[in-house]
């Protein structure tokens, strides 16, 4: 692989940021990254485990000559991040970031965006319910998809070689526009992920349930459930007050689809639950053939359990 940017920082050394490092790593895609993260804590730990090449006590030193810069931190402090580092970018570099929703970070970042620095916000669709400088790995983007999410009037040349670095961490690449992608990514991963909140919550409330019982037998689809529940509190808080319409619009929807389906249970209504099931089942199988997600039994988990 050939190497795409002299120099890299990222701001914020979380499960994105060290998974990109050690992707980038992997395939020699960046001459030197430094990085950034805003607790003493967080800069240690990366020190100790090798996590960048130079970790920096400050974003603007952090910032200084490098050619990208990817803010990899909380959607909800993006534009006050974009702000601290503006003054120091590069001219001619690229600022970019790894922000779950779209809209509302264009929005927050885009006023501090110096002239002559490129802003090309992307998003990689790939994540796991762990966080912090410990849990990145190199293998977190191959085969998954990474969108980006190029502002009015992006610069082609800048966009082709952001393009390439995320193929080169073995992402798919897309392009979509920011309004889109916040409605996708309420269908796929924020109302899911709400859902599961919810279910979790509703479980730990049935007092009918003892924990035992739950713990014990959660392999029937509960536990899928606890481990999306078990994502970072301060990520998807952010996720639902920044990508509020988009949520809120599909949630509406899902409760319309959850009262048809309680009426039809409540009716006895089989054919309508036989069809409708029968329909999510079609999807299940695109996804696999997509090769989104594996066919083994159990999620390829092993049997015990
Ligand atoms: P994470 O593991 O919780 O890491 C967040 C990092 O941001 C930490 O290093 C934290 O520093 C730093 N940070 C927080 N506030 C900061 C501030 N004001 N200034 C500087 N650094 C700050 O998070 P993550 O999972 O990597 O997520 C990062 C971004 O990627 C989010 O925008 C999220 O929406 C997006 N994303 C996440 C996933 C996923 O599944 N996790 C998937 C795709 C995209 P400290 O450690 O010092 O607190």
């Amino acid at each position: 692989m050939t190497q795409v940017y002299d120099r890299v920082a990222f701001i914020g050394l979380g499960l994105i940021a060290s998974s990109l490092f050690w992707a980038s790593k992997r395939a020699g895609l960046v001459g030197e990254i430094t990085g950034y993260a805003r607790s003493a804590e967080t800069r240690d730990t990366a020190r100790e485990i090798g996590l960048c090449d130079r970790v920096c006590d400050t974003a603007a030193e952090a910032v200084e000559g490098a050619d990208l810069v990817i803010l990899c931190v909380p959607v909800g402090v993006m534009g006050a991040v974009a702000a601290e580092i503006a003054p120091y970018l590069k001219r001619g570099a690229t600022i970019s970031d790894v922000g779950s929703v779209k809209a509302d970070v264009i929005a927050q970042v885009a006023p501090h965006v110096p002239e002559g620095v490129h802003f090309i916000p992307a998003h990689p669709l790939a994540g796991t319910e762990h966080s912090g400088p410990r849990s990145g790995f190199a293998e977190l983007f191959d085969n998954r998809w990474t969108l980006i999410v190029p502002v009015e009037n992006a610069d082609r040349v800048a966009v082709a070689r952001l393009r390439a670095l995320w193929e080169g961490t073995g992402a798919l690449v897309d392009e979509m526009d920011a309004e889109h992608h916040d409605l996708v990514l309420a269908v796929t991963s924020h109302a899911p992920h709400l859902i599961a909140y919810t279910m979790v919550g509703v479980a730990d409330d049935l007092q009918r349930v003892t924990d035992e019982e739950v713990i014990q037998y959660s392999a029937t689809g509960f536990r899928d459930f606890t481990r999306i529940a078990a994502s970072d509190p301060t990520m998807w808080r952010d996720v639902f007050l920044s990508n509020k319409d988009a949520t809120l619009e599909i949630l509406g929807r899902f409760t319309e689809e959850l009262f048809a389906l309680q009426r039809a249970i409540r009716q006895g209504d089989g054919d309508h639950l036989h069809a409708y099931f029968t329909r999510t089942r079609a999807i299940r199988r695109g996804i696999i053939e997509a090769g989104q997600d594996t066919d083994e039994p159990n999620f390829g988990r092993g049997a015990k359990k």
